[in-house]
């Protein structure tokens, strides 16, 4: 089996250090990876600049292509230009952060998966919840574990899912939850300051909220420390208004 390894975090980030590890002997693995951070940049790819690909050695015997790019980038070249035969599965992570409620949106992770969905393989985003003492390791054998019950459950062309695992300070996870995302975004406000010439700039920061009422999501049963598996899909339609939509009549 051939296994497209990438993320957001960047090529050397010790989460995808980690997941290769957990990975090896799963299968064949070519990693395409960013070759600095790009979290948060969604699904953006690169139109108006040149992508630079280095054939780089990893440092612990593995080799992978560093790309100046974003993940979504990284994945269209591993289709269509790096990997000779196309991945069988492509997993992304594991990112540091949990990417849950409407960070699904802005994730780089979650987008890479999304892209490998596009060429219709199975595809895995995987996340850590932050914390002061981050188990990579501990975190992507548990990964690895998932993606194997994912693999034989044989989700068919372009199935994904997106995984997060709690942080593993406080102990193991409770157990593994099938969960929609959350509809929940962030108590964000602008840090604003000033420069070194006066300047005024800004900061984006916040909190995630987390859900008081209702059905269980992402947001909640991560909260409640259970590992969360969420279905993706990119049609972005929102189906049940369509009727409603036609019958405002639009016209020319
Ligand atoms: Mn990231």
């Amino acid at each position: 089996m051939r296994i497209l390894a990438t993320n957001d975090d960047g090529i050397m980030a010790p989460g995808l250090v980690a997941m290769r590890r957990a990975l090896a002997g799963l299968g064949d693995l070519t990693v395409v990876a960013p070759t600095t951070p790009q979290s948060a940049v969604g699904h953006s790819i690169s139109l108006t600049e040149p992508v630079l690909c280095h054939r780089m050695d990893l440092g612990d015997g593995a080799s992978g292509f560093g790309i100046e790019g974003s993940p979504a980038d990284c994945v269209k070249l591993a289709f269509l230009e790096l990997m000779p035969d196309r991945p069988d599965l492509v997993v992304s992570g594991l990112n540091l952060g949990a990417n849950v409620g409407i960070n699904v949106l802005y994730s780089g992770t979650v987008a890479a998966a999304v892209e490998g969905a596009f060429y219709g393989v199975p595809s895995v985003a995987v996340s850590l919840e932050d914390s002061d003492a981050v188990d990579f390791d501990g975190a992507a054998r548990l990964a690895r574990r998932l993606v194997e019950q994912f693999l034989a459950a044989r989700p068919g062309p372009g199935a994904l899912v997106n995984i997060n695992i709690p942080a593993l300070s406080p102990g193991p996870p409770k157990g593994v939850k099938v969960v929609p995302q959350s509809m929940k975004g962030w108590r964000e406000k602008w840090d604003a300051r000033r420069d070194p010439r006066g300047r005024t700039y800004y900061w984006i920061t916040g909190d995630p909220e987390v859900e008081d009422e209702g059905a269980e999501t992402d947001v909640s049963a991560l909260a409640a420390r259970y590992v969360t598996v969420t279905p993706l899909r990119w049609d972005l339609t929102d189906h049940a208004r369509l009727g409603a939509v036609r019958a405002w009549d639009f016209r020319l």
